[in-house]
């Protein structure tokens, strides 16, 4: 069980906010200035001040979110409500690693069929619009969520962390992977050599390529980690698999001609 005994939970969930959005901006505002100057500059990418702003303001909400969930968790695990554990040898070394893979792909399928359902008419206005405000999205999109959206995806982890046994070193590791994967996913394809992430990679993992163009054309690519679930529903574009596999071959230009 965590001890950290001394804060106020409503400090505890100011302190928790203060690290979310912390790292939020230093990652998303390193990312982009960092593509914006070794690949284009912002304005080349199309997106204007209005949608990164907007980006901010989301993300600030969902920071709130996650903050207050986080809390939950720790206030949570004080009760034993969690299965939580810190002793690394008490399912075995083995399970640190399955159990990163196995919360891996529940929380991609659940992702998967949720989005999917995000995007039904009456839902996408409360429940996704805004994250698709931004056709090309960049760094500061990757934790732009509706906040009903942001609720849903805390909530999971939340669920998961009751009913999976789970070291508190695998939650930081699916933490990390969760965050970082999101920020690669918006990187903006216009930004990046045409060779990355493509190749062998982009048929099994999802990345910039592929999440871009859900943010073009949204009745394709749903998923959030692994390929999986779009090939076997249909919903990958017919052209992302034969641009993924033969990339290094095709001209720029065509390459691109799918995501713009
Ligand atoms: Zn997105
Ligand atoms: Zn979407």
């Amino acid at each position: 069980m965590l001890s950290l005994h001394h804060l106020h939970p409503v400090v505890e969930a100011a302190c928790l906010f203060l690290l979310i959005l912390g790292r939020y901006f230093v990652v998303a505002g390193l990312v982009f200035w960092m593509l914006g100057r070794f690949f284009r500059n912002g304005e080349a990418h199309g997106n204007s001040d209005k949608h990164i702003l907007c980006d901010i303001r989301l993300s600030v909400q969902s920071a709130v979110v996650f903050a207050v969930a986080a809390e939950m968790l720790v206030s949570a695990d004080r009760f034993d409500l969690t299965r939580l554990y810190g002793d690394p040898q008490q399912y075995g070394w083995w399970y640190l690693g399955v159990s990163y893979v196995v919360v891996l792909m529940l929380q991609d399928t659940c992702f998967y069929f949720s989005h999917r359902l995000f995007h039904h008419p009456h839902l996408y206005r409360w429940f996704h619009a805004s994250h698709h405000q931004s056709r090309q999205p960049t760094a500061w999109t990757s934790f732009a969520f509706d906040t009903p959206e942001a609720v849903f995806q805390a909530g999971f982890l939340l669920v998961i962390v009751m009913v999976l046994p789970l070291h508190w070193g695998t939650l930081i590791a699916v933490l990390a992977t969760m965050s970082s994967w999101a920020v690669v996913n918006h990187l903006g394809l216009e930004q990046l050599p045409v060779s990355f992430p493509h190749g062998w990679l982009g048929r099994w993992f999802i990345g910039p390529a592929h999440h871009a163009l859900h943010h073009r054309q949204p009745k394709v690519h749903f998923g959030l980690y692994f390929t999986f679930w779009d090939h076997l529903l249909g919903t990958e574009h017919p052209e992302y698999l034969q641009s993924a596999s033969t990339v290094s071959e095709l001209p720029q230009n065509m390459n691109h001609r799918l995501f713009l």
